[in-house]
């Protein structure tokens, strides 16, 4: 079937094979780098009356294909579709309903509510010390509603923005955190509170800690260091043991590098490092140090067996 030929890209091959069980019924190109075969895309569009672009992210290929494909013999530019001409959604992931609506295909019948399984959210770990840092940053903040204002960054620590924390207000990117709260502190937001994880911290949140060095911000960065990086399951954090060194190291005063233990009997001290960091008017960095429970397990299995 030469209606249309297919240039399917990454995933979205799997979305056109899932669709069609027995075989694609169209002339079919897989594309699984770049740059993209030029040559075979115009062999298909010579012999199609459409090419249809299935890719995610960008329509990268899709409008480079919208310069290429013209056949001077038949004077005609091949038609395309894809994202650009609204035959997939312009933004958003693929997935094989909407790769479906796009082939022209009936929509497959939807199951029902499950009565069985109830949805559960993501959840912080029972017992991970980002659960008792939250519980004691959202106590020490309730004095300063309704300014305050906590920018939180990428890691397990990000499920704090679920109930029943709901302690911050964006999360952006790897380190913007400490950017964003820079930003806030010097357009007058007080307290601007950032939360980094240590894994993040070092990967991209040491350079906008300079900067608020550089800028002299009134800002309080947490760092909460669980010695790994627990999100991607437990590898090692290129900081673990010099954080205080490294945050002395980028110019932050080391009487205002303090360091507490996340647990529920420590609230009471931790809440108070916490209330003495935000009035102190300069940067200031809160280490708060336990290790993530799911690597303390692995190691204490490790050190039985040995
Ligand atoms: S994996 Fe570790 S750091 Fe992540 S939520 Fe669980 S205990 Fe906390």
């Amino acid at each position: 079937n030469h209606r249309m030929g297919i240039i399917a890209c990454g995933i979205a091959w799997n979305y056109l094979m899932e669709n069609f069980p027995d075989g694609c019924p169209y002339p079919a190109l897989k594309v699984t780098r770049y740059p993209f075969p030029k040559a075979l895309a115009r062999e298909m569009a010579a012999s199609c009356d459409a090419i249809l672009v299935l890719e995610e992210g960008q329509p990268l290929i899709e409008e480079r294909l919208r310069g290429i494909l013209y056949d001077p013999e038949d004077r005609r530019w091949t038609k395309i579709l894809g994202r650009l001409d609204g035959t997939l959604p312009r933004t958003g992931e693929l997935t094989p309903d909407c790769v479906r609506e796009a082939l022209g295909l009936p929509p497959v019948e939807a199951y029902s509510k499950s009565k069985v399984a109830v949805p559960r959210p993501p959840a912080l770990c029972q017992g991970c010390g980002h659960r008792d840092f939250y519980t004691a940053l959202n106590v020490a903040l309730k004095e300063y509603a309704p300014t305050a204002r906590v920018f939180s960054d990428i890691g397990c620590y990000t499920l704090g923005y679920m109930p029943p924390f709901n302690s911050f207000q964006t999360c952006v990117e790897m380190g913007a955190s400490v950017t964003m709260a820079l930003g806030a502190a010097n357009s007058g937001v007080w307290p601007a509170v950032a939360v980094i994880g240590d894994s993040t911290f070092t990967h991209s949140g040491m350079t906008g800690l300079l900067d608020c060095v550089n800028a002299g911000a009134s800002v309080t960065v947490c760092i909460s260091d669980n010695l790994t990086t627990g999100m991607t399951g437990g590898q090692d954090s290129a900081g673990t043991g010099r954080l205080e060194e490294i945050c002395k190291g980028l110019g932050v005063e080391p009487e205002h590098i303090r360091t507490i233990i996340p647990l529920p009997k420590n609230y009471p001290g931790m809440e108070k490092v916490i209330h003495e960091e935000i009035n102190y008017s300069g940067v200031s960095v809160i280490i708060c140090r336990r290790e993530c429970i799911q690597t303390a397990k692995r190691h204490a299995a490790a050190n039985k067996k040995a």
